[in-house]
């Protein structure tokens, strides 16, 4: 078992008992606060820890790491090249210091509170610049129920859909971290019986229910990623919210895929959950039948054990949870998709994303869309006030949570908050 992650380990910092953030989880991400520049951080409780300030006072000295510039960076992308034996002893040397038996930190004061910095006074950043980003369609619920509406109830997968993890290249620009109000985008629609498309606000606005996973090590162009290996190339998990207007996407999607329907906003959770972390919470993926091509072919294939959920906030009101979905439903496993995405040659690099696909998981109240939730608007969600959705509102404000649970000790990702705006 990794060290950092032994169920016994009790911190001297106050958590509380549903916190995301025991010290079985310290993550990754980047903030700022009094004014100064963004910097790394990680997390206990209700608190975020300054690696630079960790730095500046020698704590990170023992560990060897030839460039300290890493923990004044704004963005993780440099830390996170340093390779994985570094995150390692990052996060271990992290734990030691937040350890109740431990002295170093915990008994100088002056210290702890320059370290320590409450969360409701810092503000997060996005942790990383996303040089690419690949969104997945992996959830075999999700694809059978948008076939099923779409096309072909009998026939709803396509048929690569089993032999290969269909994906398709997003835009990483629009990629922004959790607490963004985005506007509801405006667009070319046609309704089935118009004969020409017209413009305007998308009236139909979703959200997808995803994770991504960030890559931690680059590949040269021309070089495949082993599958058995994958995880080793693989940093750390957040929640994603891709957020999604669905008569756009009918109409522009063919034959190319969505554009303009996808790319107006996605919107992450704050810390980067390392694998490390997650690694209590493995378990057997799903059968894959038929069997797969051996590039893909994994020796022990696990997926984790992630529990999703979504909460509509209308403006004023009170959360309404919408959707109560499971990471562990993936057909197609990370490992699998980063081989897949490598295997013809294309490189990789550090910070890259690579988002699940909507994860839906069997039954109605696990799906991981509007689209689904209300089967295409004909089912309309009623909300505790009263009102109804069969998408998402202006003003509403749409929260995601996700956490693994497992022998007391709960690793939590925190939310992706977003609020949704009129058009402008
Ligand atoms: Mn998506």
């Amino acid at each position: 078992m990794i060290k950092a992650n032994s169920p016994s380990l009790t911190s001297w910092v106050e958590i509380a008992a549903d916190s995301d953030f025991p010290i079985q989880n310290i993550p990754f991400g980047i903030i700022s606060y009094g004014g100064n520049s963004p910097r790394p951080a990680s997390r206990i409780g209700d608190y975020a820890i300054d690696l630079s300030v960790l730095s500046d006072l020698g704590y990170f000295d023992s560990l060897g790491i030839d460039n300290l510039g890493v923990f004044y960076a704004p963005v993780l992308n440099d830390f996170i090249a340093l390779g994985k034996p570094v995150w390692q002893a990052v996060r271990q040397q992290i734990s030691d210091l937040l350890n109740i038996e431990n002295q170093e930190l915990q008994g100088n004061e002056n210290h702890t509170q320059q370290v320590l910095r409450p969360i409701h006074e810092v503000t997060v950043h996005l942790p990383v610049e996303v040089g690419d980003y690949t969104d997945f369609y992996s959830s075999i619920d999700h694809a059978t129920n948008v076939g099923t509406m779409f096309r072909d109830p009998d026939n709803a997968l396509f048929p690569n859909w089993k032999h290969l993890p269909v994906g398709y290249h997003g835009r990483s620009s629009s990629i922004v971290v959790s607490g963004a109000e985005i506007h509801r985008p405006k667009g070319q629609t046609k309704a089935d019986d118009a004969e020409s498309p017209t413009f305007g606000p998308s009236r139909l606005f979703d959200f997808e229910l995803e994770m991504a996973f960030v890559t931690g090590k680059q590949t040269q162009l021309g070089e495949a990623v082993d599958v058995n290996k994958a995880e080793d190339y693989i940093f750390g998990m957040l929640i994603f919210n891709d957020l999604s207007a669905r008569d756009i996407q009918k109409w522009e999607y063919v034959p190319l895929g969505p554009f303009l329907s996808k790319n107006f906003g996605s919107v992450v959770s704050p810390w980067i959950i390392t694998l490390d972390a997650l690694e209590p919470f493995k378990l057997d993926a799903p059968a894959q039948d038929p069997e797969v091509l051996p590039y893909l072919k994994v020796d022990d294939r696990k997926n984790h054990d992630i529990k999703l959920d979504v909460f509509i906030k209308p403006d004023g009101g009170e959360e309404n949870h919408v959707c109560a979905s499971n990471y562990k439903y993936l057909y197609w496993t990370m490992s699998q998709q980063l081989a897949h995405q490598t295997v013809n040659g294309c490189n990789i690099n550090v910070g890259d994303m690579y988002a699940s696909g909507t994860i839906s998981g069997p039954t109605p109240e696990s799906y991981g869309s509007m689209l689904e939730l209300s089967w295409r608007g004909s089912k309309p969600i009623r909300l505790n006030d009263g009102t109804e959705r069969r998408f998402v509102n202006d003003n509403d404000t749409i929260i995601m949570r996700a956490y693994a649970e497992k022998d007391g000790v709960r690793i939590g990702f925190g939310e992706s908050v977003t609020k949704v705006l009129p058009s402008i």
